[in-house]
């Protein structure tokens, strides 16, 4: 027998959650399914939890700068305030409950399970008690996220890696740890333990960590994890990887190399979860690695699409953005639609790095006629005074025919808060010349946006 109902939403992560309770609110009838924590990757094994441990380890780096500045400190690092606080604070000891009923205080209802749409209309969830079956008349809202991306390394899949899921979860530190791959997860988390004392090497396939960002960003943040312990090494070929009880990890490397340790964290990308999602019986392409979307989120007839699934960046910002779309065009409200020239992004490494539109590169690409301005931040007044830990660049993008900018890099102390003046000179296309007659307080981080602003020429 199949229940009617007007929306369901599958996967709840936090576009899903939010998706769940506007709709509910707005009086429709609206199941939520969820197959592990309402949630999803941000609240229990993502950016909150990894932002604790990088609070308390930027703590600890800067406590550690004290004599540079200012005196003396003795440090002592201890694991468990950090451990305690993911588990009792973040994720309940990854326990959704609190979130279970926020969806059904809002009017939603929700289903454990594991969802997959069975035809137009049609969606079946499989839960420990057997097949639930729904008529969904408005449709259906998919928000499955993606899962870490284990790469086919030899003998990796034998051994005891970590992902995400379990160094969030790590209440004893390891004396050492191997990171597998130097993105923003793993450049966050190898600095956060650094500074916790664990020997740590980053293994980077790419040329560069941090590949997404512009070139000059991943230099001066491996110049400061190199410069704090962190053996950060790009450009290397993985062969195989090995585990013994006594030993721990060996990775071999080409050149035959080995590089040992006693933890290993696979920070290797992410895979998106659609491949048992049904997505074949309403003529989407099961293989696809990202949905295609248009302007109002919409996947096919009657299919929304929210958060990583469709590609245009993997961050709970975009996911509860594109939440907010989808919400007005299932309730068949005007925009305006989703627009993805402004992205912002942060990691939170130290210095942090912030961005938002193109990179030199991208734009270039774009067909744009570029011109790039840079400022290192070291140079700046406030770069100068900060002394300790002021590593940092400024790097913007323009279009010169237009005379705005397209894109642009803040590298430093609080180089994520930076980005906020770039992200809205991008979004709102404010001229150059504009950007030339701010007030930029003297002597913030942010005024050296002004140095960088002064290269372009345009
Ligand atoms: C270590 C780490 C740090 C991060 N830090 C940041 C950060 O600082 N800032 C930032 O913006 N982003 C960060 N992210 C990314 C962020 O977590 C995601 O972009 C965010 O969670 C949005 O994802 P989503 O909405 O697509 O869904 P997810 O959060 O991935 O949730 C999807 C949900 O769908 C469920 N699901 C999947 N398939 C089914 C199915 N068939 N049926 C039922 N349920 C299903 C899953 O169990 C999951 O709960 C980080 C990610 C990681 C891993």
């Amino acid at each position: 027998m199949s229940e009617s109902i007007d929306v369901a939403v599958i996967g709840l992560g936090p576009g899903g959650e939010h998706v769940a309770a506007q709709l509910a609110q707005a009086g429709l009838t609206v199941l939520g399914v969820e197959k592990h924590l309402v949630g999803g990757e941000c609240p229990y094994y993502g950016c909150i939890p990894s932002k604790m441990m990088i609070r308390a380890a930027n703590a600890l780096a800067e406590s550690r700068r004290v004599p540079d500045l200012g005196g003396s400190v003795e440090v002592t690092p201890d694991w468990s305030p950090v451990a305690k606080r993911i588990s009792d604070e973040a994720t309940d000891a990854w326990n959704d409950q609190v979130a279970v009923d926020r969806l059904i205080d809002n009017g939603g209802r929700f289903t454990r399970g594991h969802g997959r749409l069975a035809g137009p209309g049609k969606v079946v969830v499989e839960t420990d008690d057997g097949t639930e079956e729904y008529d969904v008349s408005r449709g259906v809202v998919l928000n499955v996220g993606t899962s870490p991306a284990v790469p086919p390394i030899d003998g990796l899949a034998e051994t005891p890696y970590w992902t995400n899921r379990d160094v969030v979860q790590v209440t004893d530190l390891p004396d050492s740890l191997i990171v597998l791959g130097g993105g923003a997860i793993g450049c966050e988390i190898a600095q956060a333990f650094a500074r916790f004392g664990v020997r740590v090497t980053i293994l980077e396939v790419a040329e560069r960590i941090l590949g997404p960002e512009e070139p000059e960003a991943s230099a001066v943040v491996a110049e400061a994890m190199t410069d704090e312990g962190i053996a950060v090494r790009a450009g290397v070929e993985v062969e195989r990887v090995e585990h013994d009880a006594g030993s721990g990890f060996t990775v071999s490397l080409g050149g035959g190399e080995q590089v040992t340790s006693a933890a290993l964290l696979v920070a290797a990308g992410r895979r998106t979860n659609l491949s048992d999602l049904g997505l074949d019986t309403v003529g989407l392409d099961p293989s696809a690695r990202f949905l295609d979307t248009d302007e109002q989120l919409r996947a096919g007839d009657g299919v929304w699409a929210v958060g990583d699934i469709t590609g245009k960046g993997q961050f709970t910002h975009v996911s509860m953005y594109q939440a907010e779309i989808a919400v007005r065009s299932v309730l068949g409200k005007d925009g305006p639609w989703a627009d993805y020239r402004a992205v912002s992004r942060a990691t939170f490494t130290d210095p942090e790095v912030g961005s938002v539109g193109l990179t030199e590169a991208q734009a270039r690409e774009a067909g744009i006629r570029v011109t790039t301005g840079s400022y290192q931040l070291p140079s700046s007044s406030r770069g100068w005074i900060h002394k300790s830990g002021n590593h940092g660049v400024i790097k913007v993008v323009a279009d010169a025919d237009r005379g705005v900018l397209v894109g642009g890099t803040t590298v430093g102390p609080s180089g994520g808060e930076m980005i906020g003046l770039i992200a809205t000179a991008v979004h709102a296309a404010v001229p150059v010349a504009t950007l030339r007659t701010m007030h930029y307080a003297y002597p913030t981080f942010h005024r050296a946006i002004e140095n960088a602003i002064n290269e372009l020429e345009v």
